[in-house]
């Protein structure tokens, strides 16, 4: 997490467990060794529902969903019967519920998928805290922590994480972890520096210790010399205006060196984030994942709980656009009632995503819709359909959208009438046909995440094949161009919402090839205004020109980079 801090150590201390089967229960022992084990589940949860109230308080739903994912963890049925199992055969339940963990957390290990590698420190802490309350021990907390330390442990809890800000911690540096880690996601929604894989900081610090946390480079220096403290201490100061000066944009108009106006919206997956967007100066909201409110249910969703989430948001942004997507589950984004419905896919990428899974569920997808179109009522919301692969689609959304309408004229209930619908283009056959769309739709937004992954057919998640999944593909940039054409074309607006247009190392050659509405990651609004008012369009389209002529990848590297340099020796 992105940041420098200089202070004093505050060692959390998390022993790490190896216990061994040597105690043995007897068999008269074993029920009240089982009642041990499930008061200790029934403890660890109200643990996390306080952690989940915590995280909820510092930094909204959508980080809380982290503790979501700890629940499920303790209500495992595989987990329990395995720790049941072991207590009938006569091992204490600390050793039954540590070999259980520790075989889970060894398969984990052993995952490709860097994301489920990741998870694996869920599992060791949820462990440490189950085996510390069977123990009846008390865990090392963060309430003694001194103002402005820097926090050191093995590892943090998301929950723990939560807490630094309340606690003001300059920031944390921690033994394991990665980037996509949920302490990394806390620390970047927070704000605060943080280091993590550092492998074994915490057995070479104590509290008291001097020390320099460097999240720019991701190091850390323990009891420097006075020279290097001086050296942090002005780069230290520079990073503090650096933020100053970004926050200063967040108000100033969203405009090119030579005058076009560029629509800066953010990205949301939850209501909680409403007021970070307004404070980085957003006009509107982009890309508003509605996928948060299908999660940890029973059934699917009613058009009272969309209204809801919806209304929530509109209010808030006051008259400023939001363009709320219709629900993306399936993928990498799975729901209990989904799974309940469909089971696990062979191939959830290419299955049934998104308005496929709409087009199947039609009652699903109107429950949607009605919630929409009534808090259209209450400010400006556009609709925006994910996965559109072809016109059939988009016709039968429409239908089940105007039987939406037709109920509500019924009842009376008001909505915009003039309700705008768009399609993300995020497939390359929606690409190929984006002429043929443009005349169905009021607008597009470009989905790069996606439009990545199934067009260099690279799994976005999966870091064996991360270094094809490349934005500055000569085939995708090419994608986008004739998307951005067939919508000047058809004179409708169009926007990016994927990824891409949260990096400002593309801000540039997107606006040469003629973008003009990005939607990006909130904390990134200040930073692509910055190069927004950095960038001259007609340099821009003539970097665009170059870029498109390229056959390499490296070549389009190349123009970039240069064409940084020249910039800043301008
Ligand atoms: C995309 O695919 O670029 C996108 C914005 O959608 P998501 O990341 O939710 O799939
Ligand atoms: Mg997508």
């Amino acid at each position: 997490s992105y940041g420098i801090a200089i202070g004093k150590v505050f060692l959390l201390e998390n022993p790490d467990f190896v216990l061994n089967n040597s105690d043995q229960v007897l068999e008269i022992e074993r029920e009240k060794e089982i009642e041990k084990f499930q008061l200790a589940i029934e403890k660890t949860k109200e643990s996390v529902r306080r952690s989940y109230e915590k995280i909820n308080k510092a930094l909204g739903q959508s980080y809380a969903k982290i503790a979501d994912a700890h629940m499920m963890m303790l209500e495992d049925p595989m987990m329990k019967t395995s720790v049941l199992k072991m207590i009938e055969k006569g091992s204490k339940a600390e050793y039954a519920v540590y070999k259980t963990m520790s075989n889970i957390l060894e398969a984990f290990s052993k995952m490709k998928d860097g994301y489920f590698r990741e998870r694996s420190n869920d599992i060791r802490d949820l462990c440490q805290e189950l085996i510390f309350n069977l123990l009846g021990k008390k865990r090392n907390s963060l309430a003694n922590l001194p103002k402005d330390s820097i926090v050191v442990s093995h590892n943090l809890t998301a929950a723990d994480t939560a807490l630094m800000k309340e606690k003001t911690a300059q920031g944390f540096a921690i033994d394991i972890g990665g980037k996509t880690s949920h302490v990394a996601l806390v620390a970047n929604g927070l704000g605060i520096p943080a280091v993590s894989g550092l492998q074994n900081v915490s057995k070479n610090v104590k509290t008291g210790d001097t020390i320099i946390l460097d999240g720019i480079n991701g190091l850390v220096i323990i009891n420097p010399d006075a020279q290097t403290i001086k050296k942090y201490e002005a780069q230290l100061q520079a990073w503090l205006e650096q933020k100053r000066q970004l926050i200063s944009l967040a108000h100033l108009p969203s405009q090119t060196l030579d005058g076009q106006k560029v629509f800066l919206l953010a990205n949301i997956d939850s209501p909680d984030e409403v007021k970070t967007v307004l404070e980085n100066g957003a006009q509107g909201i982009g890309l508003y994942r509605s996928e948060f409110i299908y999660f940890h249910r029973s059934s699917w969703p009613t058009p009272k709980e969309h209204f809801e989430a919806y209304y929530k948001v509109v209010t808030q942004m006051q008259g400023k656009p939001v363009v709320i997507r219709t629900v993306d589950l399936g993928g990498d984004k799975l729901s209990n009632v989904l799974i309940e419905k469909i089971g696990y896919e062979q191939n959830p990428f290419l299955g049934l995503r998104a308005i496929r899974l709409c087009l199947k569920y039609p009652d699903m997808f109107e429950a949607q819709l009605l919630g929409l179109l009534q808090a259209s009522a209450f400010g400006k919301i556009d609709i925006l359909y994910p996965m559109i692969s072809g016109l059939e689609q988009l016709q039968q959304a429409s239908e089940i959208l105007d039987k939406a309408k037709e109920k509500l004229r019924a009842k009376k209930i008001p909505f915009d009438e003039n309700i705008k619908v768009g399609a993300m283009i995020e497939i390359p056959a929606a690409v190929m046909i984006s002429d043929a769309l443009a005349k169905h739709v009021d607008f597009f937004s470009i989905g790069t995440n996606d439009l990545i992954q199934y067009s260099i057919a690279t799994d976005r998640g999966n870091e064996s094949v991360a270094d094809l999944y490349n934005p500055l593909h000569p085939a995708i940039l090419k994608l986008i161009k004739i998307t951005i054409d067939s919508a000047n074309q058809a004179k409708i607006p169009v926007a990016m919402c994927g990824q891409m247009a949260s990096n400002p190392l593309y801000t540039k050659i997107l606006l040469g090839l003629g973008l003009k509405e990005f939607s990006v990651a909130k904390e990134q609004i200040p930073l692509i205004k910055k190069v927004i008012r950095e960038t001259k369009v007609s340099d821009a389209k003539e970097l665009a020109q170059k870029v498109l002529a390229c056959q390499y990848q490296d070549e389009i590297l190349e123009l970039l980079s240069m064409d940084e340099i020249k910039e800043s020796n301008k």
